[in-house]
């Protein structure tokens, strides 16, 4: 793994920029999910979510928070098709800003959404997900949606209670929605990504990192709900470790005050590598 990641291409701002898509700079974005390339293109959608596609040609959506998301990136927003073909689905926990629109993108693709099991039985009993659409798995359990892809999920500490507004009576309801978790997806490549969720500190993140041996983590650095900017460093410092960070669930809510600028202060002189990204940016990794 270590040649591939020596080789690691950083498209910052690159030819496949949505943004820059949208202005027309380049013709060929939306890419499709043909298997032509042996790197893993990664979207920030904004907060948690990402669009992964992968080494073998597969489209992993992660908690698409987009017709709701303050920052959800053009053209997302108002059109969730423009996503592409969708072949998976991960979704970390109940919250709003992660479940978003990953059911609607399920039913539109026929695609399996896979999640926490007590998470995945309301959306099912509810009716929000069709039950042939829902995979049920805990952590410590893993799927492997595609051959080459396999999907573990950790744990992390935080809450997920689903609100879901009843469309006979127009209200609110509140249901238990298990645990939540994070992920370890490893690509067809071995290229393994830890996106960590929604979560606070523990200490089992440096087992999970022995054990799982990350390559790429996501972690969360905004703070109130999750690991602030001085958490995720010590974490990454002194429990992960990975070569790789992506910085996510911050920028899009006003309690979550974390910086991408406090959390690199907070990481000065490490040699860990940190990606940051903008909402709607693209980068590619092997
Ligand atoms: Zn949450």
């Amino acid at each position: 793994m270590s040649a591939l990641l020596s080789t690691a291409l950083f498209m910052l701002q690159s030819a496949f920029s949505v943004a820059q898509a949208q202005s027309g700079a380049t013709p060929t974005a939306p890419q499709s999910s043909a298997p032509t390339s042996a790197k893993a293109e990664i979207l920030w959608l904004g907060q948690a979510g990402f669009r992964i596609k992968t080494p073998g040609g597969k489209t992993l959506v992660i908690d698409p928070w987009l017709t709701g998301g303050p920052k959800t990136p053009a053209p997302f927003k108002t059109d969730i098709g423009a996503l592409g073909k969708v072949d998976f689905l991960l979704v970390t926990h109940a919250h709003g800003d992660h479940i978003g629109d990953a059911p609607a993108l399920a039913k539109l693709h026929k695609a399996v959404l896979y999640g926490p099991a007590d998470m995945v039985t309301p959306l099912t009993t509810l009716g929000i997900l069709p039950s042939e659409l829902g995979h049920r798995f805990n952590k410590s359990g893993h799927v492997k949606p595609f051959p080459g892809i396999k999907v573990t999920a950790v744990k992390a500490e935080h809450s997920s209670l689903l609100v879901w507004t009843n469309p006979a009576t127009g209200k609110p309801e509140s249901h238990p929605a298990g645990e939540p978790v994070g992920y370890i997806i490893e690509l067809e490549n071995g290229f393994k990504i830890w996106h960590m969720g929604d979560t606070g500190l523990f200490a089992d993140m440096q087992f999970i990192s022995e054990h799982y041996k990350p390559d790429l983590v996501m972690m969360p650095i905004g703070g109130n709900f999750t690991m602030d900017p001085d958490d995720a460093a010590y974490a990454a410092r002194n429990w992960i470790k990975p070569k790789m960070l992506i910085p996510m669930h911050y920028n899009s809510n006003p309690l979550t005050k974390g910086t991408l600028a406090e959390f690199q202060e907070a990481m000065k002189g490490s040699t860990i590598r940190i990606i940051p990204m903008t909402e709607g940016q693209t980068v590619e990794l092997n």
